[in-house]
């Protein structure tokens, strides 16, 4: 009885503030919540690209890499995640879906919808 209280999730939807830093805080937590369901799912993940820092990759508003100019990876507000099941590389935005659709339902946006499938980010200033 204690051990099924424990493994019922709570399948919260997030508050998403307006400012940046909130807004950054936030995200961290939900992708937390993220790879839990991912790995309750039965699949297993490893950080792509998280923070593209702009010293590199181009202030926002600037393409000064493979980045777009204002991609939210440079606002820490996107990872995007390589996923795996069963030990097999799952690269195609229809493996993502699960994924997706959870974190759209904790108030994230998902980059299936965009043909982008593995990048997991909140919206900021029009740039997802
Ligand atoms: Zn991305």
């Amino acid at each position: 009885m204690i051990k099924q209280h424990f493994q019922q999730r709570v399948h919260k939807m997030y508050e998403i503030p307006e400012g940046l830093g909130d807004k950054q805080r936030v995200f961290t937590r939900m992708i937390a919540d993220l790879i839990v369901f991912a790995y309750e799912q039965g699949y297993e993940l490893t950080f792509g690209d998280a923070y593209r820092d702009p010293r590199v990759h181009g202030d926002i508003g600037v393409k000064g890499s493979y980045s777009s100019a204002s991609s939210n990876h440079k606002r820490r507000l996107a990872v995007d995640f390589n996923l795996f099941k069963n030990g097999q590389y799952l690269t195609a935005t229809e493996d993502h879906r699960a994924l997706g659709e959870f974190w759209e339902s904790i108030g994230g946006t998902w980059g299936g919808r965009f043909n982008d499938g593995n990048h997991y980010s909140l919206e900021h200033n029009g740039s997802k």
